[in-house]
C-alpha cells in the first residue's frame, strides 16, 4: 500500500506558514514504514527539535482506479479516519529555501499515526467536522468545506498520475493551527464527536 498527502489544502494554513496558494494540489507520499496504528505511541525523533502536528481526515481506497473522473470517485472509498501529517519543520524548511523535495521532513518512522477507518456512510464529505487535542486542549479544528480541493477532486487528481490500489490511504490536508509537540505530550483527534485516536509522543 501507499500513502499519498495533499499540501496547502486549507487556506489559513496556507497563510500562517506563509506559502503561496498553489496552482494544483501539492501531493508527496510517505512509506508504509511511517504507519503507526492502534494508538501506538510516537516516539520523537531526535533529529529534530521542531517536530509539528497537521491533523487530517483520511480516505482509505476500495478499489483499483486510474485517471477516475470526479463524479465517480465516491465509488472507490467507502471508509474514512483521522490522522496525524508529523513534519519536521526545520528540516522542511531548509528543504523549501533549496527548492529541495521534502522527503526526509515528512516519511520518517512514525510520521503517519492513523485511526481505525469508519463507514463513510451518507456523510457529506464536503461537510465533516475534525479536531485535535494536545494535553486535553483543543489546537485545531477544522471542516473540509475549507478545503481548496474537495475530495472528490483530489481523488481524481491523484489518479491522473499515480494508480490507486485496495488499501491505500489519502492524508487530505491540515486546516490551521499546526505547531510543535514535546515528549510526554498526548494528542487525540476527533471526527464530529468521535475520539478516533488517542497517544503519547515518547
Ligand atoms: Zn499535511
Amino acid at each position: 500500500m501507499k500513502i499519498i498527502c495533499i499540501g496547502r489544502n486549507y487556506v489559513e494554513h496556507i497563510e500562517e506558514l506563509g506559502n503561496e496558494r498553489p496552482e494544483h494540489p501539492i501531493i508527496f507520499m510517505k512509506p508504509d514504514t511511517s504507519l503507526l496504528k492502534n494508538n501506538e505511541p510516537f516516539y520523537h525523533p531526535d533529529f529534530s527539535d521542531s517536530i509539528h502536528y497537521e491533523v487530517e481526515v483520511l480516505i482509505k481506497i476500495k478499489k483499483e482506479g486510474k485517471s477516475i473522473q470526479k463524479e465517480f470517485t465516491k465509488d472507490y472509498y467507502d471508509e474514512i479516519g483521522l490522522g496525524i501529517d508529523f513534519t519536521a519543520r526545520d528540516w522542511q524548511a531548509k528543504a523549501k529555501e533549496k527548492g529541495h523535495p521534502w522527503e526526509i521532513a515528512k516519511a520518517f518512522n512514525g510520521s503517519a499515526p492513523i485511526s481505525h477507518f469508519v463507514p463513510k456512510g451518507n456523510r457529506d464529505m464536503t461537510n465533516i467536522n475534525f479536531s485535535l487535542e494536545r494535553n486535553g486542549q483543543e489546537v485545531q479544528n477544522g471542516n473540509t468545506s475549507l478545503m481548496l480541493w474537495p475530495i472528490d477532486e483530489i481523488i481524481s487528481y491523484i489518479s491522473k498520475f499515480i494508480l490507486l490500489k485496495t488499501g491505500d490511504i489519502i492524508f487530505t490536508g491540515t486546516p490551521k493551527g499546526v505547531g510543535p509537540i514535546a515528549i510526554g505530550d498526548r494528542l487525540a483527534g476527533f471526527l464530529e464527536n468521535e475520539k478516533m485516536f488517542d497517544f503519547e509522543v515518547k
